[in-house]
Parts: C-alpha cells; structure tokens; sequence
C-alpha cells in the first residue's frame, strides 16, 4: 500500500496546503514508491514563518547547550540506522556499503559539530586601553537548504548540523526524488528532543518550494547543492536580495597518475570513481590521466576490475529514467563523434541489471580533451582516459575543465605530488588516496561552487561577525 508523507514543520507532520503528493520510484526495480507531499509557496511560508519564531530562543542557548542536543541526534541517527538506510535503498537503489556509509557520515556531521560549537567564540580585540572591543559570532536566523538526490541524508545533515550549531533554524528542501529519509530524520530529531521549528522539511519540486524557499524574506543565508544551472538561479536570487549563498555544484575531477604510482592502488581508485554511486558524486574523478609510460598498463587493468563489477552487488542504478536517458545519450553522441568505449557504454539487455536503471560501467581511452564526454559532467557510471607526457602537461589537463571541485594525484614522488596540489584549481586535492573527512572544508573552484561546508569553516559560514565596542572612559 503506498504511504504518503507530509511534510514536517514546527514539530509536526503537516498536510501540504494543496492536498496533492507526488510520486516516487525504486530505480532498482523501477517500481512505485511512497508519495510525498507537494510543496507550495503556502507551505514554504508556514515552514519558515515557525523556523522565525523558534530561531532566537535556540540562538540564546549557549553552544554547550545546542551541542547537547546535536549529541542526541547523533545518536538517533545511530539507533535508526537501519530504518534510514532502508528509506534511502527504495529511493536510490543503493548498496549497502555506500547505504551504510552515508548513514554514518550524517551522525558524524552532528557529533562534530556538537563538540566543535564550544569552540566557536568570538574574540577580544586590544585597542591600546581606552576601550573593550570584542567580536560576537551570531547566526543568520533562518537558513533554507536546498539538497539534491545523490546523497540525500548526508547532504542535509552536512548543512544542517553546523547551522543549528550557530544557533539558526533550518527548513530543508530535498529533492523531490528522495525526500522521505530527511522527513523521517526530522520527526527522530524532534523526538530526541531538538525543540519544534528548528529543523523543518517542506518536499516538492524545485520551482515550488525551492524558488519561493531562497526569495523569502526572512531567510538569512541559502545553501544549495546540485547542478551548475540551478545553483546559478538560486544565486541570483540570494544576490537580488543580497543574502549569502554557499553553493555546491558539479564536477569533471582529474585524477593524475605518474609512472611511478603504486598502480594497484590508483587503479582502485578508478574503478572505484565508476561504482561509487554509479559515479553520480559530484566529486568522482572521471578524467583519469596517465603519465604515457604506463597509460595503456593501467587503462587495461582498470578495464578487466570495471567487467568485473556486477549490478546490485557492487554499483547501484541511475537514479531517474531521465538521467538514465541522458546517459544513455551521451553514448550516443560519443559514438556517433567515432569514439567507441573500451568497455561498457550500454544498458543491460538481461541478467538483474535490465530490471532497474543499471548501466554498464563504462571507459572510453586515449580521449581527445575537446570531446564533450571529456568536459561534461556525465553523473553516471563513465570514465575517460587522456595519456601524459610529464608534470606540466598533467597539471595543464588537470586544470583544463570549467569544473574545480577534488583532483587526486598518485605519485611515488611525494614531492611532486604537493606541487600538483598546490597548482590544480580544485577545493580539495587527495595526494595518494589522502583521506576527505568530515573535519576537512569542502567545496568548489571555478563552476564547482563557493563558499565551504564541512569543518570549522562551515560553521564559519554560518554565522556572521558583529563587533561590539566599549569606551572605558
Ligand atoms: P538539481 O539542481 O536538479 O536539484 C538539486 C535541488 O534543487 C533539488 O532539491 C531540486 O528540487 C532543486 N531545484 C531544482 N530546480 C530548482 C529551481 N528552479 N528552484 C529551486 N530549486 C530547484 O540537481 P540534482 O540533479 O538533484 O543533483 C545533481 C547535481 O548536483 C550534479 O551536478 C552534482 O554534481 C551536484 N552535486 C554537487 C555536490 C557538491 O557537494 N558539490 C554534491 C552532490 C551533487
């Protein structure tokens, strides 16, 4: 039987004002899902009128007060593990490792966020006497965030946790196609205690609720995370009303490979930027370049580990028939540029993989850098590869995108890989698979994005600075 969710606001599950709901589908087995309410521009103004009243009270609470209570959702997210990796596998079809993953990496957010406020002060600025001048770090009071699909918990706990740590209240947008695990995560949280009209989620489409969400007045900041085209009209919008926006959009990321790499561990790497996700992560490398010398080594043992991965078991599917379509067009169009694939490029025609929206893992070698499979973000299982001669020939292909969200480098030479570091246009560089944690600032370059979530800095970005000065005399 199909259950239809509200959404949630000031504590409670409410009706959306238009009475309709909106489909949802398991792209695993392309069967119906639950439905969830459709947002309106009435729903979106109750959310935050509740999200306004709430906010100062909560902002007046000191950190140790708000972490305590980050702990408990932290924990609630634990205890519910189960449940919520199961609400997140029906919408997005995924495997259980990557399930569990983003399950663990939602409670982390809160628990780090939750010690790190008690650190977060202002500071004393000596003058010279005649004064007392400080800063305070105050919260904007109302933040919206607007979250995409691919990794639907742990994007909204990523912006929530360290904006309820600054002392705002948050209404959420999820997408439309994943929304019910952030309703669900909303009612735990309120059962362990975080107080009502803090943590709001109004479901629907984007021009509905998003758009009506990021104009609204009383709204303080907007952090959004999704594609290039979306993030540009939601910027706009923040810009017309001159309000701060943090902006987490695509990528095409480089991930460089030197002769004198541990080529078993870059190799993993590939193949692991394909079956992440089915490489919907807007952080995948999928521009795989290879120092010459050893290109045509490492794209055929990438090859065999790629034939190797089976559907369901190691990658999970696309998540829209739409995207399924728009991948599926991109073979199309490489193909028809007389470029054929290594391996993969197809859907399957039987076998478990023809019953969801699988698609074969998929590289195309030696591409030519101009060719759009090699600029354009895919978000889908497909891996390009560019030969090298040398560091300055690698660093230019690195840096030869739109796009400047991660670059990895794998060296021998541990030197040669901070210079790469140092020189690609990216937020963040992993040198030899370096680990990207939650304690490491996230975020874009160039048309990846601006501003930072993750870290001491994401809370940062949720607060702004008020200097208050004192004359002594
Ligand atoms: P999308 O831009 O289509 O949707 C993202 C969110 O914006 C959804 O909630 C959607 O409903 C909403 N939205 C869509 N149109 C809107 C409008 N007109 N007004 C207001 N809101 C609107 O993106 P997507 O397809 O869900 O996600 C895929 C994209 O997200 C990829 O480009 C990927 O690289 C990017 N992404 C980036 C990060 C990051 O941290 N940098 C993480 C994950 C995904």
């Amino acid at each position: 039987m199909t259950v239809r969710h509200d959404h949630w606001i000031g504590g409670k599950a409410a009706a959306p004002a238009g009475g309709s709901y909106l489909p949802t589908l398991d792209p695993s087995t392309r069967e119906p899902g639950d439905e969830i309410a459709a947002g309106s521009p009435v729903d979106v103004d109750r959310a935050v009128t509740d999200a306004a009243a709430a906010q100062p009270q909560w902002a007046r609470r000191s950190g140790a007060e708000r972490g305590e209570l980050l702990h408990r959702v932290a924990d609630v997210i634990d205890t519910h593990a189960a449940e919520l990796m199961e609400l997140e596998r029906v919408a997005t079809g995924k495997i259980a490792t990557q399930l569990r993953f983003e399950v663990e990496q939602s409670a982390a957010y809160f628990r780090y966020y939750a010690g790190v406020v008690r650190a977060h002060h202002g500071r004393t600025i000596d003058l010279g006497g005649g004064s007392h001048t400080y800063t305070r770090l105050e919260p904007y009071g109302v933040v919206a965030a607007i979250t995409p699909w691919n990794l639907p918990l742990n994007q909204a706990c990523r912006a929530l946790a360290p904006a309820l740590a600054a002392g705002n209240a948050v209404v959420v947008k999820p997408s439309e196609l994943t929304s019910i695990s952030t309703v669900r995560l909303a009612r735990l949280a309120s059962e362990a205690g975080l107080p009502d009209g803090l943590f709001n989620v109004v479901t629907g489409t984007g021009p509905e609720v998003g758009t009506p969400l990021a104009a609204d007045p009383r709204v303080g900041r907007v952090t959004f995370t999704g594609s290039v085209a979306t993030g540009r009209h939601l910027a706009r919008i923040a810009a017309d009303r001159l309000v701060p926006a943090t902006l987490e959009l695509g990528g095409k990321s480089p991930l460089v490979v030197f002769a004198d790499a541990d080529l078993d561990r870059a190799a993993a790497a590939a193949v692991s930027t394909v079956a992440t996700n089915s490489g919907q992560v807007c952080s995948a490398t999928t521009r795989l370049l290879v120092e010459a010398s050893v290109h045509d080594e490492l794209v055929t043992r990438v090859v065999a580990a790629v034939e190797r991965l089976t559907p369901g078991v190691d990658f999970g599917p696309i998540i829209t028939e739409a995207q399924y379509r728009k991948v599926l067009d991109f073979f199309a169009r490489t193909l028809a540029s007389g470029l054929r694939p290594a391996t993969g490029g197809t859907a399957y025609a039987d076998g478990p993989g023809a019953k969801g929206l699988y698609i074969r893992p998929t590289v195309y070698a030696r591409v030519a850098p101009h060719l759009p499979v090699a600029r354009e973000e895919v978000f889908g299982p497909v891996l390009v590869t560019l030969p090298f001669e040398g560091e300055d020939e690698a660093l230019a292909l690195a840096n030869d995108s739109e796009y400047g969200l991660v670059g990895s480098v794998w060296s021998g030479d541990v030197a040669r890989g901070l210079r790469l570091a140092e020189r690609i246009e990216a937020g963040q560089v992993a040198v030899n698979g370096g680990p990207l944690t939650v304690e490491t600032p996230f975020g874009g370059y160039k048309a990846s994005g601006y501003g930072r979530e993750k870290g001491i800095e994401a809370l940062h970005e949720y607060a702004r600075v008020k200097t208050v000065s004192l004359s002594l005399y």
